[in-house]
């Protein structure tokens, strides 16, 4: 038989599907593939429920439903001052991941550099080679993350076509400074060059942190394709609705690639997330809240253990370091441990690294879960380390 495609076969099945399975077979909590285990708003999932049955089953329109493209322009209004015409310039797809594959295949032609940013999202690198792009990776090391801007500046070239950038970061949890930003926009400016947004975790911030849109600072209206997620605003990651907002200059280009990959989007869960966006401002503030506290409840519990906690100003995740515990294996031997003694899983943070030599003693863990949940994952992970402690590493917790 004739090899299939290079890249895909080349390509290992997403840690995030690998761990949650590994999960299951151990019989582990699972604090690895980011999605709450509380359901989202009762008002959206009655509104999709109820558009179920009204009679409404087919193809909704290419972009999107009226409703919803006006839902988002109206959320860009209130929470960002972002002025978007609802016809042609916001493109609904299906999750942010199609999003972002999307906007890549908008603006990239093979043999074009696309700057990226490790740790890097799973799909970003992959879709990039796909579309026969030449990725131009930039390193944020832990525990600072800090933009290295020498390297970023250097990244940038004659053939820089575009940088995804991911502000609030899975998985380090960093949420983009206004200065940081500032640095990328210059660099935009002065290479001709288009940003994807992926800031699925724009709501999820914390301590006063505040997401800013890159597409709000001066001269990145037209640049920038921003995307949304309402799996992660509205804690319901199984519905899979992403949105794009983008100048309509770009629009077209984002919608003619939606159209080649699913063409259309469920209308009745789009139809709930209209509702979801127009919930007041209670519903955003509490929604940060609580995760503020699951966040304070995992990452207290954490440093107790003995782990290195590094801080967390947006997402679902927190970066741990587990040297101090006298684990001298690597993240992948960690999180296997992990799961398979302390039943208890986490996602090794070198997943997120596509170059050399990444920095390989880094766990992450979601706390976008229950405090019972939390607690009872804490108490498992303490007796591992105590029956570690005590010499018995395979003393299982029960
Ligand atoms: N980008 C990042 C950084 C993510 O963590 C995720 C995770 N779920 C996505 C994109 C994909 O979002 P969706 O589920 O809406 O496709
Ligand atoms: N975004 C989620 C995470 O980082 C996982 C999504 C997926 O499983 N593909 O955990």
């Amino acid at each position: 038989m004739k090899p299939q495609n290079d890249l895909l076969s080349a390509t290992g099945t997403t840690i995030f599907t690998v761990m949650s399975a590994l999960a299951l077979e151990h019989g582990a909590i699972n604090l690895g593939q980011g999605f709450p285990d509380y359901d989202g708003p009762a008002d959206v999932i009655h509104a999709a429920a109820a558009a179920l049955l009204d009679g409404r089953n087919q193809y909704p329109p290419l972009t999107g439903v009226p409703e919803l493209r006006e839902a988002v322009a109206s959320a860009n209004r209130r929470f960002y001052g972002i002025e978007a015409d609802p016809r042609t310039e916001v493109v609904v797809t299906s999750g942010a991941t199609e999003a972002i594959t999307a906007c890549l295949m908008a603006v990239l032609n093979p043999g074009d550099e696309c700057v990226l940013i490790e740790p890097l999202y799973d799909t970003y690198l992959p879709v990039v080679k796909l579309l026969g792009a030449i990725p131009r990776l930039v390193r944020l090391t832990p525990p600072k993350w800090e933009l290295p801007r020498a390297e970023l500046a250097a990244a940038f070239g004659p053939r820089t076509k575009a940088i995804l950038l991911n502000t609030p970061m899975n998985p380090t949890g960093k949420v983009f400074t206004a200065a940081e930003l500032a640095f990328v926009a210059e660099l935009l400016q002065k290479h001709d060059a288009y940003a994807i947004c992926d800031e699925v975790y724009e709501h999820l911030t914390f301590d006063g942190w505040r997401h800013i849109p890159l597409m709000t600072l001066p001269g990145m209206r037209e640049r920038c394709m921003r995307v949304g997620s309402a799996g992660k605003t509205f804690s319901l990651t199984g519905w899979k609705i992403g949105y794009v907002t983008c100048d309509r200059s770009l629009a077209p280009n984002v919608a003619k690639a939606h159209q080649n990959l699913t063409f259309t989007t469920p209308p009745n869960l789009q139809r709930g997330v209209a509702i979801g966006l127009a919930k007041d401002d209670a519903y955003f503030a509490g929604l940060s809240a609580s995760l503020q506290a699951r966040r304070d409840r995992l990452g207290e519990g954490l440093a107790k253990l003995g782990f290195g906690v590094l801080p967390t100003q947006g997402s679902y995740f927190i970066t741990t370091d587990f040297r101090p515990l006298g684990f001298t294996g690597d993240d992948v031997a960690f999180c296997r441990a992990l799961t398979t003694e302390a039943k208890v899983t986490a996602i090794p943070v070198t997943a997120f690294y596509a170059g050399p030599n990444p920095p390989s003693h880094y766990a992450r863990f979601a706390f976008c879960k229950g405090d019972a949940v939390i607690d009872a994952a804490l108490e498992r992970m303490a007796r591992w380390i105590e029956a570690r402690r005590a010499g018995a590493p395979r003393a299982a917790a029960g």
